[in-house]
């Protein structure tokens, strides 16, 4: 059956609700990240601040080396998140088949609601004006046949646009575009690539399965026959995957870059114990546990990898996250110093609590978590801590 799949992804989000809040910075080079002292990088950046090449994740040292002008602000995730529910709730006045991929974008399979919103162009139209005119913030849009391609529109429409690809026109619309701008497709794949005379995604298209099944390596090893055919079957703009409803966050995470690298493991324990608290706290807040437990680390020369290991429960305690995050830690730090440590909870799920005598989850323990919770919340989070935090 023929669908019919909107993306909507909010324009520079964390910065749009800034300049809410201080309308007089608009028009100028803006941008949400940590501090140069800090070593932080930029995590949203206003449409002016990108003419100068500021972008999401470069370091904020590079950002004012490149544009001297530019407004620093500080990151308030507290007050993003309520945009983002706003944001969210208007969408499920269109329908409940919402996909939700991250703070501020979403998928919408909006087949069939052509009785009330008219047709699929008008009712971009109407989610535009609405989140413009009701929430103050600028969006773009993309509609298309399958959720691969209404994504890649959305792309195509920034900033503040719509972008629709009528059923039949996927291939054409995707040909031109370089071969990054699709799924799966990271920066050695595109060297790989290149190297065998592909630089368009309409190349792709018309490749040959076995010469791509043998020549591309991704980094999970070699493409292969079957990754192979997914691969030109995306580029002609084929995707069956369904909007799912159910998958609110694929993960919840955080991470911190150290002022300082640091190879003291006390020092590393205690800021691996206060990224797992954080991640409980905040599956806690959203009702999630996790089955699977990330750490990410970064070294001082900017190599990056991530370790996961999966529970036999999913989990939303402090003590379980950390001595899990610990582990993964111990097993794979290999003593050099380093720059970025991050966790995660992955493999999300709605929260299925019960009183189950044989959970091996101490129930004093998931009270205790609540209670100081609770009071995190009434005063803030720096206003109670594990001893082992506060020995930093
Ligand atoms: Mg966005």
């Amino acid at each position: 059956m023929s669908r019919t799949i909107l993306h909507v992804d909010l324009d520079a989000f964390f910065v749009s609700v800034e300049l809410l809040d201080q309308p007089e910075l608009r028009g100028k080079p803006v941008a949400v990240g940590g501090r140069i002292d800090q070593r932080g990088v930029i995590s949203s950046a206003s449409y002016e601040a990108r003419k100068f090449g500021v972008r999401s994740a470069l370091p904020t040292r590079t950002a004012f080396q490149v544009c001297p002008d530019l407004i620093l602000l500080p990151a308030r995730h507290d007050l993003y998140a309520q945009h983002s529910h706003h944001v969210m709730a208007l969408l499920h006045e269109i329908t409940p088949q919402i996909e939700q991929l991250s703070i501020d974008e979403a998928f919408l399979d909006i087949t069939g609601t052509e009785l009330r919103f008219g047709s699929a162009e008008q009712l971009a139209h109407y989610l535009h004006d609405r989140i413009r005119d009701e929430l103050g913030l600028p969006c773009s849009i993309g509609v298309a046949r399958n959720k691969l391609v209404a994504k890649i529109a959305t792309e195509k429409a920034k900033p503040n646009n719509i972008c629709l690809v009528a059923a039949g026109e996927e291939a054409a619309f995707l040909a031109p575009l370089p071969v990054r701008a699709l799924w799966g497709v990271g920066p050695k794949t595109a060297e790989i690539l290149k190297a065998l005379g592909i630089e368009t995604i309409g190349q792709i298209a018309q490749a040959r399965s076995d010469v791509l099944a043998s020549r591309v390596r991704t980094a999970a090893g070699w493409l292969g026959k079957r990754g192979a055919d997914e691969l030109i079957q995306r580029a002609q703009g084929l995707d069956e995957s369904p909007v799912e409803s159910e998958r609110v966050t694929k993960q919840i995470s955080q991470e911190t870059t150290f002022v300082k690298d640091v190879r003291e493991v006390t020092y590393v324990r205690a800021t691996l114990l206060e990224l797992s608290e954080g991640v409980g706290r905040h599956l806690r807040e959203a009702d999630l546990s996790a089955r699977t437990i990330a750490i990410k680390l970064r070294y001082s020369d900017f190599t990056t990898f991530t370790r996961q290991t999966t529970l036999p429960q999913p989990t939303d305690i402090d003590q379980e996250i950390f001595a899990t995050a610990w582990t993964l830690f111990e097993a794979n730090w290999n003593k050099r110093a380093i720059r970025l440590i991050g966790v995660a909870g992955r493999q999300l799920s709605p929260a299925a609590r019960q009183l189950d005598l044989f959970d091996s989850t101490d129930d004093r323990v998931e009270r205790l978590t609540r209670t100081v919770d609770e009071i995190r919340h009434k005063y803030g989070t720096e206003s109670l801590k594990r001893g082992s935090t506060l020995r930093k």
